[in-house]
């Protein structure tokens, strides 16, 4: 497969966290225009980006999580935020990302709170459609570890978030660290966001937790985010129950959730034929890109172009873009596939 024909071809990504997003260069520059480069606290803040440079990969692991509580920093500023979603956006659009599902936990701090910390995001989504000619939708994420107070309070403002702007938020994704908490705390949340309508894409199976899985899954939801320790039954229940699975294949190998790319469930649902997409996660923590993930998804389980036309068609399918979206969308792609067939 051609590396430019996967660079220039139009894109859907729909498993992709905000803070995570930001590539490095993207992160300098952010800092620079922060804090100015004489600042003595971009001086001492730019220290971290020398060290994700370097390390083995047992330090690389460490210092991606650096990273994101660095990025964490660097958004907590209602400007640091608004900056940080642009670049984040213009960054995906360079990579041909012609449809983008961004998703974050609404944070509340001195600066703002959880409703600002929406609607500045939100309004950054709108400026950046034009701009970078772009679809990006937001999906509001319940961190897992914050227990089912906070999840409520997020569920009821996402609520009020897709009323006031219906064609930008379109659901909710429960991530965060998959070993703190469980399920059922937050499946009262994620019903009333189910009856108000709202879409679900949830981190389902990243650990290994059967039963968990299961209780998921009975809950039922429309996308399931890794799906690394699905059994072979829970795998046909997401075929019958139409659940795509994002599969996220460098985040799942840096990360150590599977050994190596050859190793990655991805090939088992793929021969399975079950609906899956290739997904970045976090590109700038794990350093990555939407045509590298599918580079490596075509090298190493020798797909073709029908086949990368097959995860694009799913891709469009599974996103929660209108009817009207995905038809654009598809006309897109068709035209793209038609016109390169000699590459
Ligand atoms: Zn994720």
């Amino acid at each position: 497969m051609d590396l430019s024909f996967l660079k220039t071809m139009p894109k859907v990504e729909l498993h992709a966290h905000l803070n995570g997003s930001l590539k490095m260069d993207s992160i300098q520059e952010l800092g620079m225009e922060l804090y100015g480069d004489n600042s003595d606290e971009f001086l001492r803040e730019i220290k971290h980006f020398v060290e994700f440079a370097s390390g083995n990969d047992e330090d690389k692991l460490n210092k991606c999580f650096q990273k994101f509580q660095f990025m964490h920093k660097l958004t907590a500023t209602k400007e640091g935020l608004e900056l940080a979603t642009e670049k984040v956006i213009r960054d995906f659009a360079s990579d041909n990302v012609f449809y983008l599902e961004l998703r974050t936990t609404p944070k509340a701090n001195s600066n703002m709170s959880r409703r600002q910390y929406i609607e500045i995001i939100l309004h950054t989504l709108e400026d950046c459609h034009k701009k970078y000619d772009i679809i990006v939708k937001l999906l509001v994420s319940i961190d897992r570890s914050q227990g089912h107070q906070v999840a409520e309070e997020i569920i009821d403002l996402a609520i009020e978030m897709r009323n006031k702007y219906p064609s930008l938020v379109k659901g909710i994704d429960l991530s965060g660290n998959p070993a703190i908490g469980c399920f059922e705390d937050f499946v009262e949340s994620l019903q009333k966001a189910k009856n108000a309508g709202l879409k679900l894409a949830l981190h389902c199976a990243e650990i290994d937790n059967e039963m968990e899985t299961q209780e998921m899954l009975d809950f039922n939801f429309d996308r399931c985010g890794h799906g690394t320790f699905l059994t072979s039954q829970q795998v046909e229940q997401c075929k019958k129950q139409l659940i795509t699975i994002e599969c996220c294949l460098t985040s799942n190998v840096k990360c150590g959730t599977v050994k190596g790319y050859d190793l990655h469930h991805f090939k088992y649902l793929f021969e399975n034929k079950v609906k899956a997409v290739i997904c970045t996660d976090d590109c700038g923590v794990f350093d990555s890109t939407l045509t590298e993930e599918l580079l490596i998804a075509c090298r190493t389980y020798g797909l073709n172009k029908e086949h990368v036309y097959g995860l694009s068609k799913n891709a469009i399918e599974a996103s929660f873009a209108s009817k009207e979206e995905k038809q654009v969308m598809l006309k897109r792609t068709d035209e793209y596939f038609k016109d390169n067939q000699d590459i």
